[in-house]
């Protein structure tokens, strides 16, 4: 038997990691058994259903390397693949239940069922509906249909205890009598999820349903459908619910939870890929975490999958992207952070060689210090922006201006650059050597109002990164051109003079 699993987003909204880590199990499920991916759009709710977001939530599986191998895109044996599109089949199948007598009609009005839970919550129980249309007879339940009279369709649930093998939970159990005939076609014809998705299931042949234990309590009513329905049942796998570091469920109030977010920050795919699925799996011990997809396919059990909730950890998940990151090749991630340099105007609308290599100096210098890349904009200030009267806000650039030794540290650097052909790190390297002898000021005393000096910070990258990316970028085309180091130092001795004169007290 082929292995068919589905994945069966609503596209009323982006995609959430908890969807897209149901997803990915399904996905690893399927490849792992030489089994189908199939995509299923579960478009009912009219009201909020978009096509738009059906696009984005493909466009995000793609983006994470989920390929499906039916769908409302790529079409399929069992298709259509949006529920929208499948009303005649549900009608169908209602019509079969109707008349084996798993159906009826039920003429409650909304006001009817209203006044039976406004009793259920005086009484203090749980509501179910109370049966009253069960037993009206065929030919008055058909007369007045044939009138036009609005009803629904109630499912009628027989009663005993509806029991399944969980992948995930073990053995589940439940008493029929917690449920009350359930509507499964609404009146205006449309048809309820537990009623569509078991018409879907079983004409797709799903052989595995993986989905979030919020589904728990359609699960026996979805049973019941397939016992009148007189088909096998697959087999289900109730994922655990994912929490927020705090212990609670993970929601907007923890941050980003789209995984469009994510992208959106510059998490790269690999690192999502591995940080979702250990959302209630690990490998087994000495693997490691860092786990690269072929190796995922290979470890990955669905049986080994925990029932205990998952912890969203988002410190992990920025130290699984580093990991990612640090690995990649640095022309990857000048193609990478361009985009995110170029939306805020650092960089032209298209990059030349001599560009593209200085930006890989830039990543390089900064790269240790980014969890994901939109965080370049901020990290790079160093390099695009020199600003000497927003550096007096730091104490350090402070001490500088009333320290006359680093001062003169400074002149003289100047000095023993001045003739200097071209500022490379090694020739800067030797000039401040060279102003250690005349000076004796060495290690921090020394460094450090040259570090103040060239960036207008007390702290940043290395200065020998540093140097030859001011030196080269003040010779490219940016919209915002970039000091050279003679440059930096000549506008802060000359900035130093004059807050100095200004305020004579010091
Ligand atoms: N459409 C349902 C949802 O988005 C999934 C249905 C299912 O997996 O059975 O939660």
């Amino acid at each position: 038997m082929t292995v068919r699993v589905r994945f069966a987003p609503s596209p009323t909204g982006e995609l959430h990691v908890g969807n897209v880590r149901t997803a990915l199990y399904n996905w690893l499920f399927a490849r792992q058994h030489g089994g189908r991916f199939i995509l299923r759009i579960e478009d009912t709710d009219l009201e909020r259903s978009r096509r738009e977001y059906e696009e984005r939530i493909m466009e995000d599986l793609r983006w994470l390397g989920l390929d499906w191998d039916e769908g409302p895109d790529v079409g399929g044996e069992f298709g259509p693949y949006r529920q929208s599109e499948r009303l005649a089949i549900y009608w169908e199948y209602a019509q079969r239940l109707l008349e084996a007598g798993w159906a009826y009609r039920c003429f409650c009005t909304e006001e009817d069922l209203e006044r039976e839970r406004e009793r259920a919550r005086a009484e203090d129980r749980p509501y179910r509906y109370s049966g009253r249309c069960r037993h009206l007879s065929e030919s008055e339940a058909q007369k007045r249909a044939d009138a036009g009279e609005p009803h629904t369709l109630r499912f009628r649930v027989r009663s005993g205890p509806i029991v399944w093998e969980d992948v995930v939970r073990g053995p589940v159990r439940w008493e029929a009598e917690v449920i009350g005939d359930f509507v499964i076609v609404k009146s205006d014809g449309w048809p309820v999820y537990n009623f569509a998705v078991v018409v879907d299931d079983l004409l797709m042949r799903i052989t595995h349903v993986i989905r979030g234990d919020g589904h728990l309590p359609n699960t026996p009513r979805q049973l019941l459908l397939y016992e009148a329905l007189g088909a096998t049942p697959p087999v289900f796998a109730h994922l655990s619910t994912i929490l927020g570091a705090d212990g609670t469920k993970l929601s907007k109030r923890h941050g980003a939870t789209a995984l469009r977010e994510f992208r959106e920050q510059g998490y790269v795919p690999e690192a999502l890929f591995n940080f979702l699925v250990l959302l209630g799996w690990a490998p087994p011990q000495g693997v490691g975490e860092v786990l690269s997809r072929e190796h995922v396919l290979q470890l990955f059990a669905l049986e080994q999958v925990s029932k205990a909730p998952a912890i969203f950890d988002l410190q992990k998940l920025k130290w699984m992207n580093r990991t990612y990151l640090k690995a990649k090749p640095l022309d990857e991630l000048v193609t990478a952070v361009f985009p995110y340099l170029q939306r805020t105007g650092r960089l032209p609308a298209a990059a030349d060689a001599a560009t593209r290599a200085w930006l890989g100096r830039v990543v390089d210098a900064v790269l240790t210090h980014l969890d994901h890349l939109s965080q370049i904009v901020e990290e790079t200030r160093i390099i695009f922006e020199y600003d000497l009267s927003a550096a007096l806000a730091y104490p350090e650039v402070r001490d500088v201006l009333e320290d006359p030794g680093a001062l003169d540290v400074l002149a003289r650097l100047e000095q023993e650059l001045a003739d200097v052909r071209e500022i490379t790190t090694e020739t800067f390297r030797a000039a401040v050597a060279r102003v250690r002898e005349q000076t004796g000021r060495q290690g921090r005393a020394l460094f450090h109002p040259i570090r103040i000096a060239l960036t207008g910070r007390p702290s940043g990258p290395e200065l020998d990164k540093l140097v030859p990316i001011y030196e080269i970028g003040s010779t490219l085309a940016l919209p915002q051109p970039i000091p050279s180091v003679r440059e930096r130092l000549r506008t802060f001795l000359t900035w130093a003079e004059r807050v100095r004169a200004e305020s004579p007290s010091r």
